[in-house]
């Protein structure tokens, strides 16, 4: 248990050497006095007693000011955790609830995934003594699955709720339902101790209760949910109304002056803008990191090597670069590397994504980079196609990211945008519910036993079409029956995987092509960013590299092709009984080899090993189709044809379902060929609309597997 955990820890602590004792001392001092001087540790009494008062509380507090690390300690010292009962943190990002777990657990001197741990898709760090948990939002909704009570929680404190992630919002209406449906279950049960001087709920009573539609049958036997809402928005007025008027508060927070400084014109590119931008910081300024803000993966591991090349040309005796990057798919061994101080003579550049936003706080940073950009999800009401692109940010994002400069000290951000840009942004980001397809959301909400989604009460209700579109989705692949209803097994199945809808249809519809074993991988594949990268300066061999993998059927066989080669370099140095370091160590030294992105291959393969977890627990037959390729594109069909374009006169595609004007993105292995017919994954739209991650298949197989649509067609 907790207790003992932390025992253990600070035993170990003494017993390993004078020196290192001295060091651990030195750091937790350190941790202590940081603690203290958080704006929020002047105010912890107040917060408690507000909590206290209030069954749903907003918390507005600046980035920084400690609501996400020391809110939850101070309610567990308030004594929220007895019985066992859990406070559970729900962040928007994967890595915030990573990191921000990991400091947690060291300001309370324990072991990770003891008292303090976190949960996230395809990942747990925690057990049963766990009572301080960060999972993200997506992954409470979940265990609303198992648990429509969420009957371990004392407290759910959803934080970053000015993100409104489609995640977040789905969580406080689920919230704010379980809320009500645990205060009446106390109402009934105090009545029905008084009656009955008996503190077990009969049967027939506890069948009564309902969430939302969902009649479970619980002991009803619950304490009344505390909810916190968190945000750094200064505007709490929205999540107050939807909460019946809750109170908020607001922390004040500590800020320094920022300079912010904008480019004379637009930049035409804005890596390369952002590449000269480090540089001259790095030259012409003053000590202090520097932060800047790009898209995604990609973009980070690119300004990334560049950084390097030219930082090798800098004169001698200047102080030198170290780049970190932080991005969602970060293996999270690396993640932390974000929070360590640079080492002497070098000043450290962080490469993140809008993680860093407001979600994580990075000490020392004094110089801000922003190109005022994000990569968001866009969707098209009318072809019900969801796409990603990158748009500019709002006013509120821009503030928020100038900030980060200056939390230690005053600094300065430089807006790689004119300054009658910054006019034209919108005030602040559309609620992503109104910009993304809902299927996953109608599925989730179906299966917690919410069959009226139209009624739903949402913060921000998601247009009427844009339900109708994926109810009907839904029906095409077979998880709602012809009323709506989740469909026995399919809908149910496909409710409890944690993937998107269409990811899990093909998981099922694999099971029956006896190709199961190959589409886990290709799934696995498909949750990661660029597994191959083509660095600059060695674009000829890298390109040689990937003609080794080449399918001429495509992108999803090609992967395959790679998944499996890795699998094969891994099985021959364990087999000749390496240790796991060493094991490791050659199958990065294949990843440079084959230019394979090692980072992006190692996330693919902890997705691939959960997802089998997953399918093996629902009983499905993992088969393979060994080297029956056709047998496996026919599979996909059946499982993607919702996604299938044919090829106009002109060389470009139209896709079918949405009669859009597609084309082959050049990163695909088809770019070249152009096959008559194609199915695809992904929609990314920059000037064009491209698509991405390709399989070439025959035009007859459509109305042959998929009749339900193809047919319906005609
Ligand atoms: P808020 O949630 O109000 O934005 P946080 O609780 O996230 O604030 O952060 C409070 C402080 O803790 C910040 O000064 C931040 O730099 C520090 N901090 C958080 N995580 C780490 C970490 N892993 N290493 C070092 N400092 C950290
Ligand atoms: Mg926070």
């Amino acid at each position: 248990n907790a207790t003992s955990a932390e025992t253990h820890q600070k035993g170990a602590n003494f017993t390993s050497g004078d020196h290192k004792a001295q060091q651990s001392q030195a750091r937790k001092q350190l941790i202590a006095q940081q603690r203290k001087s958080l704006p929020i540790a002047a105010v912890e009494k107040i917060l408690v007693a507000e909590v206290k008062k209030n069954d749903t509380l907003i918390i507005v507090g600046e980035t920084g000011s400690g609501k996400t690390t020391q809110l939850p300690q101070f309610l567990f010292n308030a004594g929220y955790c007895t019985h066992g009962k859990v406070i559970g943190i729900t962040q928007p990002r994967r890595v915030a609830a990573v990191t921000v777990a990991k400091r947690v657990a060291e300001e309370c001197n324990v072991d990770l995934g003891q008292k303090v741990g976190y949960s996230i898709r395809f990942e747990d760090a925690t057990s049963s003594s766990t009572r301080i948990k960060y999972m993200t939002d997506g992954l409470l909704v979940r265990e609303a699955l198992l648990d429509p009570f969420l009957s371990r929680y004392s407290i759910v404190i959803v934080d970053e709720a000015h993100e409104r992630t489609v995640h977040t919002d789905v969580l406080l209406g689920l919230l704010k339902n379980v809320q009500h449906a645990r205060s009446q279950s106390m109402v009934k049960q105090q009545n029905f101790d008084r009656l009955n001087g008996d503190s077990l709920v009969s049967d027939k009573e506890a069948k009564t209760q309902s969430i939302g539609g969902l009649k479970a049958c619980q002991h009803a036997k619950h304490t009344p949910l505390k909810l916190v809402i968190m945000s750094a928005s200064l505007d709490a007025r929205g999540f107050s109304e939807y909460f019946g008027g809750a109170k908020a508060v607001h922390i004040e927070g500590r800020q320094y002056p920022v300079d912010i400084l904008y480019t004379y014109h637009p930049e035409p590119d804005y890596l390369e803008a952002t590449l000269i931008t480090i540089f001259q910081i790095h030259l012409e300024e003053g000590p202090g990191d520097i932060l800047a803000f790009l898209t995604g993966q990609e973009e980070i591991e690119s300004v990334e090597r560049l950084v390097h090349e030219h930082a090798r040309q800098l004169p001698e005796g200047c102080q030198k670069v170290l780049t970190v990057p932080i991005y969602s798919s970060l293996p999270s061994e690396q993640q932390m590397n974000v929070f360590k101080p640079a080492p002497p003579g070098h000043r450290k550049v962080i490469l993140a994504t809008n993680i860093a936003e407001t979600s994580l706080t990075i000490p020392g940073i004094k110089y801000v980079i922003d190109p005022g950009l994000v990569k968001a999800r866009s969707y098209n009401h009318i072809t019900g196609m969801e796409s990603l692109i990158i748009i500019p940010i709002s006013k509120a994002q821009a503030l928020q990211r100038s900030g980060r400069a200056g939390r230690e000290g005053p600094g300065k951000c430089f807006r790689l945008y004119p300054e009658s840009e910054f006019g034209k942004l919108i005030d602040s980001t559309v609620p992503e519910i109104k910009r993304c397809n809902l299927s996953n959301v109608v599925l989730q909400l179906k299966a917690l036993g919410i069959d009226d989604i139209i009624g739903f009460d949402f913060m921000e209700k998601p247009s009427r079409m844009a339900i109708v579109k994926s109810l009907e989705q839904l029906s095409l692949l077979g998880a709602l029956t012809d009323d709506y209803k989740l469909s026995d097994p399919v809908g149910l199945q496909m409710a409890r995987l944690p993937l998107d809808p269409l990811y899990s249809k093909a998981l099922i519809m694999a099971s029956d092509f006896k190709c199961l074993e190959e589409m886990l991988i290709i799934v696995a594949m498909l949750s990661v960013e660029s597994i191959f990268y083509f660095p600059r300066e060695k674009i000829d061999e890298a390109r040689a590299a990937r003609k080794s993998f080449l399918s001429s059927e495509g992108d999803h066989i090609t992967l395959l092709n790679v998944y499996r080669a890795a699998t094969e370099c891994l099985k021959k140095s364990k087999a000749a009984n390496r240790k796991e370091k060493t094991v490791e160590k050659s199958l990065n030294r294949w990843c440079r080899e084959n230019f394979i992105n090692n980072r992006s291959l190692k996330h693919a393969r902890d997705v691939h090993s959960q997802i089998k977890g997953h399918v093996q627990q629902m009983g499905l037959v993992i088969s393979s189709c060994g080297d029956e390729m056709v047998q496996f594109r026919r599979c996909l069909t059946a499982s993607f044809f919702l996604n299938a374009a044919l090829k106009e006169p002109d060389g470009s595609y139209r896709a079918i379902a949405s009669s859009q004007n597609v084309q082959i993105h050049p990163s695909s292995v088809l770019f070249r060929t152009k096959p008559d017919c194609i199915i695809f994954n992904e929609l990314v739209r920059t000037n064009q609309n491209y698509v991405r991650n390709l399989t070439r298949v025959d035009p007859l197989w459509l109305p042959e597997l998929a009749p339900q649509y193809y047919e319906a067609q005609k």
